[in-house]
């Protein structure tokens, strides 16, 4: 009983992790919860962390691209994946906004547009951009089912009509790409941890 759980631990200790980054005024409750819904989701570790960059965050407005480069050599212990949640305001060439961007093994989801005054609307349409980031992270490309957290969102009205889950052929794409890090929780795609 007691190797059994010390073994278990160990593992989760040296666990694949998605870390879980803020920048901007972020409320812890939310990063929580955040981190609570990725876990559900994805079925790794997640940690929440901090990263200081040097950039302005009272500027209200970032290129995700060029945000996202400035992450582009962090690697945490046994990262698998880095997410940043900000709250301001990000856009990409062609688009005047987008909810969130993901390049390689990074992402980032903006909170600006996502408020609600119901904070369980907000965390859920967070949950979902952020499923949604870390999905595309994962090989997922954009899908047609309606309530598939993959379908594109140009509106916050559309973010509201999908779900938080994957449709059924999402799911099994995605768990081929989590099957390493699950079966051996301490791979790391990046350097030796
Ligand atoms: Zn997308
Ligand atoms: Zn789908």
């Amino acid at each position: 009983m007691f190797l059994a759980l010390y073994y278990s631990q160990s593992l989760n200790d040296m666990g694949s992790c998605i870390y879980v980054v803020s920048f901007g005024s972020v409320e812890s409750r939310l990063l929580i919860a955040c981190a609570k819904n990725i876990k559900e989701i994805f079925s790794l570790e997640v940690r929440i962390s901090s990263v200081r960059l040097p950039l302005n965050f009272d500027r209200n407005r970032y290129k995700a691209s060029d945000f996202l480069s400035h992450l582009r050599d962090i690697h945490f212990p046994h990262m698998v994946r880095l997410l940043a949640l900000v709250s301001f305001d990000i856009y990409e060439e062609g688009f005047n906004f987008v909810f969130g961007v993901a390049q390689e093994d990074k992402a980032v989801v903006s909170l600006f547009r996502l408020h609600h005054s119901e904070e369980t609307v907000f965390f859920e349409r967070v949950f979902k951009e952020v499923n949604h980031e870390l999905g595309h992270t994962f090989g997922l490309k954009h899908c047609h089912s309606q309530k598939c957290v993959m379908r594109f969102s140009n509106s916050v009205k559309e973010v509201d009509i999908k779900s938080k889950y994957f449709c059924k052929n999402c799911l099994s794409v995605l768990t081929v790409s989590l099957e390493p890090y699950r079966r051996y929780p301490w791979n790391c795609d990046k350097k030796p941890c």
